[in-house]
């Protein structure tokens, strides 16, 4: 799974933008793109940018400050150095580092697009006090948007449900997820997804872990639930197949940092068990 390393911490307010220290780890970001070594792709750059806004403070890891900054769209990678997309990270480089990268992103991303009031348009500016862009003319603060996400791995007896969604690649199935929809409870939302996707009804949910997903922003939090009826029927439009699975029939699955993975892996142990 995708997880923060224990020793980064978010103490911010220690540390002056204007003013870093020679060993601050500097993530610069191409709109969407991370720059890294391009032999490696395990280290971060950290040569001095020019960015139109003062780097942004994520915290500290290994005692050294973390900032990210964006250049313009423009800006050429240094010799030995390229812009890498932060999906293909994913594997490559090592996984604490990707976990502060997805950190930087999505702030990057927020802070590029609230640059404007989105109540009257005058330019906002950082708030010093919090993660906050405010506008100096009606006062509207706009703070980083994260959109939960659900995703449930429903079972029956020893049997998993495995789906593969219309986006995924031949072969490769896993959870159904979904988005939580305005006013809903996580609870709400695996009733519905797991009903509007395959058709089932379901009880019991049971909370596994979360995970932090910067594609732009979301936060998946993973569930089980127990089937409770229904005909298994995937709806063809974010579903293009299901079917149960035991550990001995399993299709491909997601990839080891996932969330859907841990999920699907710690599911089939308890079931082990029964
Ligand atoms: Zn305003």
């Amino acid at each position: 799974m995708l997880q923060s390393p224990p020793d980064f911490t978010l103490n911010a307010e220690s540390v002056d933008s204007s003013n870093l220290p020679a060993n601050t780890l500097r993530l610069v970001f191409r709109g969407s793109e991370l720059l890294v070594e391009a032999s490696t792709k395990a280290t971060f750059e950290h040569r001095d940018f020019s960015s139109d806004e003062p780097p942004i403070v994520l915290g500290r890891w290994l005692d050294r400050p973390v900032v990210a900054a964006a250049v313009g769209h423009d800006t050429t990678a240094p010799a030995g150095t390229e812009w890498v997309g932060l999906r293909s990270l994913f594997g490559v480089m090592p996984d604490p580092m990707v976990a502060i990268a997805g950190r930087a992103s999505q702030l990057i991303e927020w802070d590029r697009t609230h640059r404007f009031c989105g109540v009257c348009a005058t330019t906002t500016v950082r708030e010093t006090t919090e993660r906050a862009r405010k506008c100096p003319a009606c006062g509207h603060t706009a703070y980083p948007r994260i959109s939960p996400a659900m995703m449930c791995l429903v079972t029956r007896g020893r049997e998993i449900l495995l789906a593969r969604n219309v986006n995924f690649p031949a072969g490769r199935y896993s959870a159904l997820a979904g988005f939580l929809e305005a006013g809903e409870s996580i609870e709400d939302a695996i009733s519905r997804e797991v009903f509007e996707e395959v058709g089932l009804k379901v009880a019991h949910p049971r909370y596994f872990a979360s995970q932090s997903w910067p594609f732009p922003h979301s936060l998946m939090i993973a569930f089980t639930a127990e089937y409770a009826g229904g005909d298994l029927k995937p709806n063809g439009i974010e579903i293009a197949e299901a079917d149960w699975f035991t550990r001995s029939t399993l299709p491909q699955l997601p990839p080891r940092i996932s969330i859907a993975r841990a999920l699907i892996e710690d599911t089939l142990n308890r079931l082990d068990a029964l």
